[in-house]
This record gives structure tokens, C-alpha cells and sequence, in this order.
């Protein structure tokens, strides 16, 4: 489309837009304008020389001047084709298509969304909650059609907790960043994920949980792909097994007994070899009255012990003898473990040959836990799109993550299916990019999200990144 052109610089400092007056209003700038600009042709049938048919009073949205909300009133014209007959308004180069708002506002709440809360975003531009958020998923669908995250090479597939939704986490292993969310962890809407997952050719490697959904739905539609048991969803099937027969020793003692044996479950969940002396003390003190207990206990040390394999095969032979020494009376307890063994034998020792795990999951609920304390009530969408793009090209530092213990740190911390000995905060070490400092479990305001180097603008690479993306989207709206 063509205009005749006439411009004008000033308060509103838009191109096409001129200022004619401004006063505050209930603590909004309001601001009659006119618009410079007139088609030259009619957007239909490119006829030329429309002629004005008739005007409305029309308000925009701006963004704030100085910390001030702004609005912008002028009569928006509407014209008349000579040729096809149709009516149009005048076009508004630098508004929303599709909102009463300026791009530039669209680019504001975009942009302070994915830092700041929506309350404090709407405040600023003093429209209503709801806009806001509408926006902001707006862009997040418009990244997801127009900016997809590359399919890892090295795929972890997880169910976890995310916006109080369980839902199924794909992660990149390699990069160590999400690569989706979804917001289920049924398998129907996996199956219709991956069916059209561009990419998933290129997936060389799953490591999941032992998930049978997950399992068949790799395997129709990433034959390719090597999939790896997570060994800590594993080894969290042999602490349960022993979990179980503890809570059936507790069962019938009596009350005093029964809750010392009860305090005892921490101890009893930490991997032999991490014992201190007392503490091994302790164990043997407190299983060496119920035989059967000592027995499950060995059982479970002895088949976490099937991770020291060098080898594949080296593991392959612990397995197939643990199965065997299993004793009868403890197959009960074990059951979970030991069917989960047998129907994806291939998928566990896979492990051996391809040493990845999802830790990354179990740490980067540190990120999302914090981002739903400073979001209070982020929807779902809202937090996967700061999830995978709040924090590109940043990794997420396991180092220190004890190979025996597992992602959820000193002992395992699903004991009794409750989080009861979980000491490292992930939060700590997400984040850190190695520069050494500790930092504390609790972060109550946004700012000390930044700190942390999350959404990261002070960063300039990713800030870059992410305003040029949403300058495109802005523009495009
Ligand atoms: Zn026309």
C-alpha cells in the first residue's frame, strides 16, 4: 500500500501520527492526535484514489511516556472504493492489527513479561490484567510456530510438576535446556506431538523414565533413537521396594518402637557406601531384628551396585545374577523393580554404552519452582515459553551431583514418596555457570531472579536475542 506522506515529530514521536493535545487524566496521559497518513489505493482491488466515506472516534493503547500510561484519541477515517464499492479504514502504520494498541506497546508488555509479573506489567500501562497475558501468548505461539528450539541431538523425557500442571518434559541433554513441555503426561498427546516433531529423525538418543507410554511412543516414532533408562527412576524403584517391606516391618510394633523405626528411614535410604561409621552402626542396629528387612536392604544395595559396571556386558551379567539371588520371599517387594527389569532389559543396560540421565529434570525444578513463586498463578503456557526461552545458551551446572544419590541430592529424596531428605537446592547450582558462588534456596522477588541470571538482560547476548524476536513479532501484530 501506498501513502502520501506528511510527518511530524513530536510528544507521541509516531511517524504517521501527529499530537494535538495532552492532559492527564485519572493518572493517564490522553492524547487527541490526527492521522497524517490517507491511502492512496483500496486495499481490495488496488483501485486508486479511495475517497472518505466517514470517521469514528477511535482510542490506541501506548506505551507509557516517563512511567505515565498512555492513550491516544483521534477520528479514524474510513473510506470508500470508487471501483469495487468496499469500505476500509484508514491504515495505521505502527498499531496492532489486532488490538487497540500501538506495536510498540505490544513490544513493552511482550518484552516486561517475560521478566516481570502481569500485575506489574498491566499497572504500568494501565490496561487490564487479562490483555496482558493475552499478548504474551500470543508471542508465545508466534515463537513456536516461527522459532522453534532445535530437536536435540540427545533427547531426556521426563514427567514432572510444572504450573502445578504434571506434565511431560523434553529436554535437551547436550545444551542442557528445555526443549518442550507439555501439559500432560498422558501418552495420546505425546504420540501427536512426536508424530509431527520436526527433526525427530536426527534424535540419536532418549534417556526416560521407564514410563510405558513413553517407552512405545519412542519407539514408533524415533525407531532410530537409542533409548536409555534413567537410572535414577531405577534405582528410585529398589529404594521403594525397600521402602515397602520397611513400612511392613514397622507395621505391628508398637508405638515407641514404631516411630524410632520410622526416623530411622533417612539412614536407611542412604547407599551403604556413604555411611560414617555411626551411622552404619545404626543401620545394622536397626535391621538386625527383622531378617527380612536385612535382606531387602541387601537387595537394593546389591542392585544399585549394578551401576559400578564398566560395561555393558559387566552389567548385563550383575543383572541377570541379582534376578536370580533374589529371594523368594522378598519378590513381593520387589515386584515393580523386577517387572520393569524384565520388559526393558535392552533399555536399562543401554545405559552402559549411553551414559546419559535426566538429571537436568530433577535440577531445573529448582528454576520453575521459582518462577512460581515470583509469577503467582503463571499458567501454563506462560511458564513454558520462560522456561525454554527465558534462558538460552545458558547451562545448567550437575557437577555436583552425586552419581549414587541421584539428581535429588545426600540420599534419595522420594523416601515414603515424600521429599524428606533433600538437601542440595538446585537452585543453587542452576544458574551458577561455574563462577563459584553459593547461593541461597530462597528468592522471593524478580530482581533476584536477574541476580540469578535468569531471564538474563543484562545479558547481552540473550538479551539480544530475545528483543530482536520480539521486536519481529511486535511488528507483525
Ligand atoms: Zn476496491
Amino acid at each position: 500500500m501506498d501513502f502520501s506522506v506528511e510527518t511530524a515529530m513530536d510528544l507521541l514521536d509516531l511517524k504517521w501520527v501527529q499530537s494535538l493535545s495532552s492532559e492527564l487524566r485519572d493518572d493517564v496521559r490522553v492524547i487527541q492526535a490526527q492521522v497524517l497518513v490517507q491511502p492512496a489505493e483500496c486495499p481490495f482491488c488496488k483501485a486508486a484514489d479511495p475517497y472518505r466515506h466517514d470517521s469514528r472516534e477511535q482510542e490506541f493503547a501506548d506505551a507509557p511516556i516517563r512511567g505515565v500510561p498512555v492513550r491516544i484519541q483521534f477520528q479514524r477515517r474510513r473510506y470508500r472504493c470508487r471501483a469495487c464499492r468496499k469500505t476500509f479504514f484508514e491504515p495505521l502504520p505502527g498499531f496492532s492489527t489486532k488490538r487497540n494498541m500501538t506495536q510498540r506497546l505490544v513490544y513493552y508488555i511482550a518484552r516486561d513479561s517475560l521478566i516481570r509479573t502481569f500485575t506489574d506489567v498491566a499497572k504500568d500501562v494501565s490496561v487490564d490484567v487479562q490483555t496482558v497475558r493475552d499478548v504474551f501468548l500470543d508471542f508465545s505461539d508466534w515463537l513456536r510456530q516461527h522459532h522453534p528450539i532445535a530437536t536435540p541431538r540427545i533427547m531426556g523425557i521426563d514427567e514432572a510438576k510444572r504450573a502445578k500442571v504434571l506434565c511431560t518434559v523434553l529436554t535437551d541433554l547436550e545444551r542442557r535446556e528445555y526443549f518442550d513441555l507439555l501439559p500432560s503426561r498422558r501418552t495420546k498427546p505425546l504420540n501427536d506431538y512426536l508424530s509431527k516433531l520436526p527433526g525427530k529423525d536426527r534424535v540419536e538418543v532418549v534417556a526416560m523414565d521407564l514410563h510405558q507410554g513413553f517407552v512405545t511412543a519412542i519407539a514408533r516414532h524415533m525407531p532410530q533413537a537409542v533409548r536409555v533408562a534413567d537410572r535414577y527412576h531405577v534405582a528410585r524403584l529398589a529404594q521403594e521396594a525397600f521402602d515397602k517391606a520397611h513400612v511392613h516391618a514397622r507395621k505391628d510394633l508398637p508405638t515407641g518402637e514404631r516411630l524410632s523405626m520410622f526416623r530411622k528411614r533417612g539412614v536407611l535410604a542412604k547407599r551403604d557406601r556413604r555411611l560414617t561409621d555411626a551411622e552404619r552402626n545404626e543401620v545394622t542396629k536397626a535391621l538386625a531384628p527383622f531378617p527380612i528387612l536385612l535382606a531387602a536392604h541387601e537387595a537394593k544395595e546389591s542392585f544399585l551396585a549394578i551401576y559400578d559396571a564398566r560395561n555393558r556386558q559387566q552389567a548385563e551379567a550383575a543383572l541377570l545374577a541379582w534376578m536370580e539371588a533374589l529371594p523368594v520371599e522378598l519378590s513381593g517387594y520387589f515386584r515393580a523393580l523386577t517387572s520393569v527389569v524384565s520388559n526393558n532389559r535392552d533399555i536399562i543396560l543401554n545405559y552402559f554404552t549411553h551414559r546419559y540421565t535426566n538429571a537436568f529434570t530433577e535440577a531445573s525444578n529448582g528454576i520453575s519452582k521459582l518462577l512460581q513463586k515470583t509469577g503467582r498463578g503463571y499458567g501454563f503456557e506462560v511458564m513454558r515459553v520462560k522456561l525454554l526461552y527465558g534462558k538460552r545458551g545458558q547451562v545448567v551446572d550437575l557437577s555436583d551431583y552425586d552419581s549414587d544419590a541421584g539428581p535429588s541430592g545426600d540420599g534419595f529424596g522420594f523416601v515414603f514418596g515424600k521429599m524428606l531428605t533433600v538437601r542440595a537446592t538446585p537452585s543453587r547450582k542452576v544458574g551458577a555457570s561455574g563462577d563459584g558462588k553459593r547461593r541461597g534456596p530462597r528468592f522471593d522477588r524478580v530482581d533476584r531472579l536477574i541476580d540469578e541470571g535468569y531471564y538474563d538482560m543484562g545479558n547481552k547476548a540473550i538479551a539480544d536475542e530475545m528483543d530482536s524476536l520480539i521486536r519481529q513479532f511486535a511488528v507483525g501484530y
